[in-house]
């Protein structure tokens, strides 16, 4: 089963920014997919091409270039396919076709197989039957949203549900029990989202918001059930060897402050705690029994990620398929982390669309993060892995990690 016709067009991704779908033919059978967009990005993310006034018109032209050149190609070579369009590209960060170019192909090509072996799309990517821990991101701070909080992301992680559906109600019970507390406390316009989901109130500390979160978790009888987690994008508020956190710090000062925080309230996951160029802080750090993630630090890449694993920087790599630009290398960056257990988190893009190739993709790897169950492109990814779990019945297991 042979591509016969690769077609792309503009769409609106959550923000109200434009990014790209694309359909993939094999005959009659399509597959379709698009792609997200960050604001908080790593400097070794790849290239994104975007025109000069916001629109896909340049990457549209390269999607008619991609046609051309992948006609005839096996639906079923992923790896052929992908290898063909970084060839293709010929450049390190994937510049001449950007990464939303090359990723919307990808992930479309899988998609159309998947179609012709009429498989759902999970078990065409033989990503077997355990549901992931969702990571909720009930608030929101730092680039993504107006408030003046410092962290970017202040997760719930139903770690000791038994079941993902049981998951999915703990996140919705605390999401919305969290929504009545700050408009009692803080009036209703402290409910107001950010990019990802998450209520954005206007408070500046991260110990408020980790207080009322452990109060709402209380309140709800689900402190053993539920931890928290946080990700800190630290590259946000970082300048010159100085974080501009509440006030100035040195590495080894926020390295303090993150132990306090962890024995505080007992954290299960730390993400971009330091900036992506502070390997030092990455290294000094190791605290017990915390997962330690690099988004910024690791963007993504297999080179990265072996690095870091050998020089013990952290303990888990956030896999964000647009980071990297195709299916192959973040298939690539999640076969080396299950083979050296190190830990593995599919995640979702601030400017995200209603595409849940992630929801399929994180089966079987033990983690995602996607917001809580508020703004459509959020829920889609839910309601997808409530789907899959539906579709598994009793084969469907939930993850069983941090624990
Ligand atoms: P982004 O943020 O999608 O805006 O880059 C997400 C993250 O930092 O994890
Ligand atoms: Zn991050």
């Amino acid at each position: 089963m042979q591509i016969t016709k690769i077609v792309g067009r503009e769409i609106l991704d959550s923000r109200g920014m434009w990014t790209i779908e694309v359909t993939v033919f094999a005959g009659t059978y399509v597959g379709i997919a698009s792609v997200p967009c960050g604001k908080s990005v790593g400097t070794g993310e790849a290239f994104v091409l975007r025109d000069t006034n916001g629109h896909m018109k340049h990457a549209l032209q390269k999607i008619i270039l991609l046609d051309k050149h992948l006609r005839g190609y096996s639906i079923f070579d992923q790896k052929i396919v992908d290898s063909a369009m970084i060839a293709l590209d010929g450049t390190e960060d994937k510049h001449r076709f950007g990464e939303n170019t090359l990723l919307a192909v990808s992930l479309a090509v899988a998609r159309c197989a998947a179609s012709v072996s009429r498989k759902e799309l999970f078990q065409y990517l033989k990503r077997g039957s355990e549901l992931p821990v969702p990571f909720a991101n009930v608030i929101n701070g730092g680039l993504h949203a107006g408030n003046g909080l410092k962290v970017q992301e202040f997760h719930i992680v139903p770690y000791k549900a038994r079941s993902f559906t049981q998951a999915v109600c703990y996140v919705q019970d605390i999401y919305e029990e969290l929504g009545i507390y700050l408009k009692k406390k803080y009036g209703a316009a402290a409910t107001l989202v950010g990019d990802e989901g998450g209520y954005a109130p206007c408070l500046k500390k991260t110990t408020d918001v980790l207080d009322i979160l452990v109060k709402v978790l209380d309140s709800l009888h689900l402190s053993h059930h539920v931890g928290l987690a946080l990700d800190v994008a630290a590259n946000s508020f970082y300048q010159k060897g100085v974080y501009h956190f509440e006030k100035k710090m040195t590495s080894s000062q926020l390295s303090q402050y993150y132990y306090s925080l962890i024995d505080q309230y007992s954290l299960l996951s730390l993400e971009d705690p330091f900036a992506e160029t502070d390997y030092a802080a990455w290294k000094s750090f190791s605290p017990r029994k915390v997962q330690v993630i690099g988004d910024d630090l690791l963007v993504t890449h297999l080179e990265k990620v072996q690095h870091a694993y050998r020089e013990r920087w952290c303990s888990a790599v956030l896999v964000k398929p647009n980071q990297v630009g195709t299916l192959t290398e973040t298939f690539d960056v999640m076969q080396f982390a299950r083979k050296h257990s190190f830990g593995c988190m599919v995640s979702h893009r601030s400017g995200e669309t209603n595409d849940t190739f992630i929801a399929d993709l994180s089966v079987g790897c033990g983690q995602i993060k996607l917001g809580p169950p508020c703004r459509g492109e959020r829920v889609a990814k839910y309601n997808r892995l409530l789907e899959i779990q539906s579709f598994l019945g009793k084969r469907a297991t939930y993850a069983k990690v941090l624990r």
